[in-house]
């Protein structure tokens, strides 16, 4: 039998080429939670997308609350940081936490994320964060860096191919403004 993994995504484009490589070993269901995101119809549309492709592929799937009051709050001091400083390692420690808890409580062997596929996003931290959570829920954190080996490209490509919606901003409002601001 596999070792079951819950796996924490962001979207449904960064999501294909990690979910392709661990279905050859784990048995996965696939979760989304991701209080991050705004404004509330961006994240119903990435939340639909996500459904969407995970029922056409077949694999199970849960979908945590969708609580930004609570991820404003996490965030609190460190609005102004750019992408990849103390801003985003609170974004990841509070979705890997819930992770780790639900995989906890749901009696799955390990957890992990497909947050590393992305080349904006700083694996080492992400890995380093999934390990604490892993310790502090009792459970197991797969460390892994999915930009490697072209990752991003090949899930990228995977998506194209699929026709699947890919946002042109990480999640947070702060990021929606770094674009703006960029453009
Ligand atoms: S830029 Fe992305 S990872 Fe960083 S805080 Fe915003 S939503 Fe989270």
């Amino acid at each position: 039998m596999k070792p079951s993994i819950l796996l924490h995504v962001c979207c449904a484009p960064c999501s294909p080429y990690v979910v392709e490589t661990l279905l050859e070993e784990y048995d996965i269901t696939l979760y989304f939670y991701n209080p991050n995101i705004h404004p509330e119809t961006e994240y119903k549309k990435r939340l639909e997308e996500f459904s969407d492709w995970a029922e056409k592929i077949n694999v199970p799937f849960l979908v945590g609350d969708y609580n930004p009051e609570g991820w404003f709050e996490k965030v609190a001091g460190h609005e102004e940081e750019p992408e990849r400083g103390s801003r985003c390692e609170l974004c990841f420690d509070m979705r890997l936490g819930q992770c780790a808890d639900v995989a906890f409580d749901g009696g799955f062997d390990l957890y992990g994320t497909v947050l590393t596929v992305s080349p904006h996003k700083d694996a080492v931290a992400i890995n380093r964060i999934g390990q604490e959570n892993a310790i502090r829920h009792g459970t197991k954190f797969l460390v892994a860096n999915w930009k490697k080996k072209e990752g991003f490209k090949i899930t990228t490509r995977i998506g194209r191919e699929l026709g699947l919606y890919r946002q042109d901003y990480c999640g947070c409002v702060f990021s929606r403004r770094e674009k703006v601001a960029v453009q």
